[in-house]
């Protein structure tokens, strides 16, 4: 699932490419994913406009046109943008193919299905755009803030921490990350938390996050439709040593998400979560 950091640099890539330079024509190639708030043909609202901004919100990645319409990308699970020359063959889970007018073409691909893209005037008519906390990167989420926002959360950390209410941009892999930064159990109860974990959980969000987009902006490279994972230090790592300990690191599943920790670095009296402690 691309996060903060994946998106980030996505649209550090894709700025200086497609800003200023025209959509020559479009293909809506599964309409399932496709969420149309205008009304009418997609393309009528796409072609021939020139793309005028690059941005992100969260877990949304923006694009600006000159007529004043966003197309908003949310890729959810599976989604990938692809960037390029055109493909000698369309792939069978290419959702939407944007030909430019520079020869190149810009593509949303999703395995799943489970993504999203919005052609929009009004960003607060995205589903779950509006009611997205601060950017977990945003230098105005200083610890203050960070701890008041916390006192409205009363779940376990991991689950407050990919809450897109709460800061916006964190999931599933880069939450295992911070709460092994942190040395935080996953599973604590927020409300069980001292000021000093408080502050080490705020300095761990704002360090694993500006860390992992200095490399991917590194490793990245072409290929921003390869999630770029490797580097990690816990999550994907089940069974591999710490890289502080060496213990080897755990997993526990739930509804089909794996949570990885080190149970020497991390401690925490449930093994299995969910259950309140
Ligand atoms: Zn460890």
């Amino acid at each position: 699932m691309p996060e903060l950091p994946d998106l980030e640099v996505i649209r550090e890539y894709l700025a200086p490419r497609v800003v200023d330079v025209a959509i020559a024509s479009v293909q809506v190639r599964r309409p399932i994913v496709m969420r149309n708030l205008l009304g009418g043909d997609p393309a009528d609202h796409l072609v021939g406009q020139r793309l005028t901004h690059v941005g992100r919100r969260g877990k949304f990645l923006l694009f600006s046109l000159g007529n004043g319409v966003s197309m908003v990308i949310h890729p959810m699970l599976a989604g990938r943008i692809r960037y390029g020359d055109p493909l000698a063959r369309h792939r069978v889970r290419d959702v939407l193919v944007l030909c430019l007018a520079d020869g190149r073409e810009l593509r949303y691909h999703d395995a799943k299905d489970m993504g999203k893209v919005y052609l929009t005037d009004d960003l607060n008519q995205v589903p779950r755009f509006a009611i997205q906390g601060p950017e977990a990167t945003d230098a105005d989420l200083t610890l203050d803030v960070f701890r008041q926002r916390l006192l409205r959360h009363r779940g376990e950390i991991k689950r407050v921490l990919v809450n897109q209410t709460f800061v916006a941009g964190i999931g599933n892999a880069y939450a295992d990350e911070i709460c092994w930064r942190a040395r935080l159990y996953p599973f604590r109860r927020r409300a069980s938390l001292t000021a000093g974990e408080v502050t080490r959980l705020y300095s761990a969000v704002h360090c694993v996050l500006t860390e992992a987009i200095e490399i991917l902006r590194t490793c990245v490279g072409d290929a921003i439709d390869v999630e770029v994972r490797d580097f990690l230090a816990v999550h994907g790592k089940a069974g591999q040593p710490c890289p502080r300990c060496g213990t080897s690191v755990s997993e526990v599943r739930q509804a089909r998400r794996a949570t990885h920790f080190c149970r020497n670095c991390q401690p925490g009296l449930l093994v299995g979560g969910g259950l309140g402690r």
